[in-house]
């Protein structure tokens, strides 16, 4: 597969040519039926999964669908530094690095201290080896300081400001990817490729992902209920924030000629009670999560955002409160 375009373009055709883009993503992803899921926990309801651990290589999940637009709002504005935002070993922060440098822009990464998943540490010595520049500070409190030194430094030096990257890439330009995202879904739906999901599962971190997908799938009229598992408790996972998000979203694709429905707190779900001791930590149902799936489907689970995630989702499908309908677990896994 090679980066395709994206279902936002193909819904508004004139979008191709005013929002900027560094094509990254093979789409569509596929969505798949799990079959064997479905026997190995006695499920009530057809069980399904949207393959976003395939968006690109060498490094999958969520973070390269906003990275698509946010690297080309970076470019199109003549900006040639990137910094962004993380945990030690975080997925965005390594994301960042690997198609921001290969896309020929430089990266500093301020990083917060790590949580306490060891396999984080993979992430940091990628982020290292893409040649990203990484300024540690002792807490978040300490970031935004750290980003203005950094910024009036590479202003000096290079003469252009750097292109600032939120947290998990959650700005109004990123979640845009999980606009084109849930467009996409729709369009495999009308395809037959999966029924209309009764509700939809996918973690809740820095927010972009969900709010990008609560607008598209408004957007394409699908009637799933998106449900967005709680796994991040260093962020501000709200309704409210979710839905100010894309909103903020929605009037960037309005500017742009394309007309959105406003987004309401109760439009979604936000699920609590998967999130164990906090962000890094397992959990019990999480680890079980991780072996169910590996061993119906050969799929591979993180600690952090999607084994939890995929717990909430597999209590849906066995629990007296399933909804009468087919329910899709949105696989945002990155890669090891
Ligand atoms: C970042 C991440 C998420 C959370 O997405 P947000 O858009 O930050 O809410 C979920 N799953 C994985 C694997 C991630 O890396």
């Amino acid at each position: 597969m090679s980066p395709a375009e994206p279902a936002l373009f193909r819904r508004y055709p004139t979008l191709a040519e005013r929002l900027p883009r560094v094509p990254l993503v093979s789409a569509p992803t596929p969505v798949e039926r799990m079959s064997a899921l479905e026997a190995l926990v006695g499920a009530r309801v057809p069980l399904y999964v949207k393959r976003d651990d395939l968006t690109a290589v060498p490094y999958g999940g969520n973070k390269p669908r906003k990275l698509e637009f946010l690297l080309g709002d970076a470019r199109a504005r003549g900006r040639r530094h990137l910094v962004t935002f993380g945990v030690v070993g975080s997925n965005h922060v390594r994301a960042t690095a690997i198609y921001g440098s290969r896309n020929g822009f430089g990266v500093t990464a301020i990083l917060v201290p790590q949580p306490p998943d060891p396999r984080l540490g993979r992430n940091f010595q990628a982020i290292r080896a893409e040649g990203a520049r990484v300024i540690p500070v002792p807490s978040a409190a300490h970031a935004g300081a750290a980003a203005v030194v950094v910024a009036a430094w590479t202003l000096a030096r290079t003469l252009r400001p750097p292109y600032i990257i939120p947290p998990g890439g959650s700005s109004a330009v990123g979640a845009l990817g999980y606009v084109s995202a849930g467009l996409e879904l729709a369009d495999q739906v009308a395809r037959g490729e999966c029924p209309e999901p009764a509700a939809i599962y996918v973690a809740g971190g820095s927010n972009g992902t969900a709010a990008g997908l609560v607008l598209g799938l408004r957007l394409a009229g699908l009637g799933s209920r998106l449900v967005v598992v709680w796994v991040d408790d260093l962020l501000a996972v709200s309704p409210r924030a979710i839905a100010a998000l894309a909103n903020r979203a929605g009037r960037l694709l309005s500017r742009l000629g394309c007309p959105t429905p406003r987004v309401a707190p109760d439009d979604f779900t936000v699920l609590d009670g998967y999130l164990g001791r906090g962000f890094g930590w397992p959990t019990l149902a999480g680890e079980r999560a991780t072996v169910q799936l590996a061993e119906a489907h050969g799929l591979t689970l993180d600690p952090d955002f999607t084994s939890k995630t995929a717990a909430a989702f597999l209590d849906a499908a066995i629990g007296r409160a399933a909804p009468g309908g087919p329910l899709l677990y949105w696989h945002t896994y990155g890669g090891k």
